[in-house]
């Protein structure tokens, strides 16, 4: 792995030259501007963690291309046990940074487009997998980062791709040369965006044979000409610059992942960097595995951040001297109960695992989808139940400004003081971050981050085969499995 922890990653991104906008300014450097350098130190623990000796084992393994040691966040999965550690790597990640960490995006970019790569190869006699396998050893060797960039805009909802009105709606391939061919569009939501090496661009959704300029699966350095990525503002970013260090409840790390627009203005990519050019029977299921990847991560990353929450909540009724309450004990138990259920469904889909015809091993899809769907509610529950221990001065707390200031420093210490012997700024702090992972941003990417609920709740019913179910209930009941029909 050529960048072994977080500083040489920060230093690789400053060799980049990305054009990205914020708050209409380009920003020049994305590990030191206050927007997006708290974005950065969250990606750099994905780093970080290869190093630490207590958490190798799950954030690095040997490579099944090339043998040699590779971060897991570049790595094809290869078995269940390689799913189920890289939950356990995503819920330790939570826990150290306490937002989005960005990277397993570009994972499962990774993962989809070489078990669909595959298939296709068989069944058309391209070359995909090999020119995957190529790009993605790169990757690996050089521990680069990848964004996954797979939702488009979609202009007209009751449209689909090919019938936009304006056809850049969604990512498109406008001219085909020998070499390659030129795309154009946008991806929305791009997580880690401003902070990634390489674009791994995936459609968006299932396609159908007049749409096949817009089957494209392609990779393309962040900073090649044409690219522009416009960076997304966040509940409270203003909180982070330089003297805000308490106000932003979490002064090293994000709210959340950090998004951003990335539009395509004619770019180039050449042949060995195209995965898929044209085969729009392959979209839907590259989008599903894609998809089923990321829905079992949110039960692990999420309950990272449910743990620290849980314990931001715990610390604070301790300051507050109201921990022995009954209710509270009650309340906290009910916050981990969530968080762990969560968890469960994250294990499972993950011990489910099952193996394409590539070897790559995917997730149960229909187990994945359970998990997403309950951090919809879980973590909104668990957010809850923070707010309702924490108390309302979480939403009327004085500034830090006025902690400091020489004029009224001495009442905001007086008078949001606690317990005695623990500093009135401890309580504002803890405040601060439940405030910060409770509201705004925070919450939005839990509900539709890796698909709205909705989009889970379409594959829950799809997989959930009510057919068998209902034959369940008649042979119990003593019902013929055939009835006349309208008897
Ligand atoms: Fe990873 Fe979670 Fe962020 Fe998705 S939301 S990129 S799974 S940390
Ligand atoms: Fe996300």
């Amino acid at each position: 792995m050529k960048l072994k922890n977080g500083a040489e990653y920060m230093e690789s991104l400053r060799k980049l030259n990305p054009i990205i906008y914020y708050k209409g300014e380009r920003i020049k450097d994305v590990t030191r501007h206050p927007a997006t350098a708290p974005h950065v130190r969250s990606a750099a623990m994905t780093y970080a963690l290869a190093s630490d000796e207590e958490h190798k084992d799950l954030a690095t393994t040997a490579s099944h291309l090339t043998g040699r040691t590779i971060s897991r966040f570049t790595h094809v999965h290869q078995n269940v046990e390689d799913l189920i550690k890289k939950i356990k790597m995503l819920r330790v990640l939570g826990q150290k940074t306490g937002t989005c960490f960005q990277r397993c995006v570009g994972l499962d970019g990774i993962n989809a487009v070489y078990s669909v790569a595959y298939e296709v190869d068989e069944k058309y006699g391209t070359d995909y997998l090999e020119r995957f396998k190529k790009w993605l050893i790169r990757i690996q060797d050089e521990n680069l980062m990848v964004v996954g960039a797979m939702t488009d805009p979609k202009g007209d909802r009751s449209k689909g791709p090919a019938d936009q009105p304006d056809p850049d709606q969604y990512v498109h391939v406008v001219e085909r040369r020998d070499d390659g061919v030129v795309i154009r569009g946008a991806k929305l939501h791009m997580t880690g965006g401003v902070n990634s090496h390489e674009i791994l661009i995936m459609p968006t959704t299932a396609m159908d044979e007049r749409a096949k300029d817009y089957a494209i699966v392609c990779a393309v350095p962040v900073d090649a000409p044409g690219i522009t990525m416009i960076f997304g503002r966040q509940a409270s970013d203003d909180r982070r610059d330089k003297r805000e260090r308490l106000d932003s409840g979490k002064p090293s790390f994000g709210a959340v992942g950090g998004e951003a627009v990335i539009a395509f203005e004619d770019v180039f990519i050449p042949n060995e960097r195209i995965f898929l050019d044209g085969e729009t029977d392959f979209t839907g299921v590259l989008v599903y595995r894609f998809a089923a990847h990321h829905r079992a991560n949110y039960g692990a990353c999420k309950t990272g951040l449910m743990d620290v929450l849980t314990g931001a909540v715990s610390y604070l009724t301790q300051v507050q001297g109201t921990a022995r309450g009954s209710h509270v004990k009650d309340k906290v138990t009910e916050m981990i109960h969530l968080c762990e259920t969560l968890y469960c469904s994250s294990i499972a889909c993950s011990a489910e695992g099952w193996p394409t015809p590539s070897g790559a091993y995917m997730v149960d899809t229909m187990l994945a989808n359970v998990c997403k769907q309950n951090v919809t509610r879980f973590h909104f529950e668990v957010a809850r139940l923070a707010i309702d221990l924490a108390g309302g001065f979480l939403a009327t707390l004085p500034s830090e400004y006025d902690l400091e200031s020489e004029d009224v420093g001495h009442l905001v210490k007086k008078y949001f003081s606690g317990v005695s012997g623990i500093p009135t700024e401890h309580r504002m702090k803890v405040a601060r971050l439940i405030e910060a992972m409770t509201g705004g941003t925070a919450l939005i990417e839990s509900m539709h981050g890796a698909g709205s609920p909705q989009a889970q709740r379409i594959m829950i019913l799809r997989e959930g085969d009510l057919a068998k179910k209902i034959k369940l209930a008649k042979a119990l009941m003593g019902i013929p499995q055939k009835e006349p029909a309208g008897k």
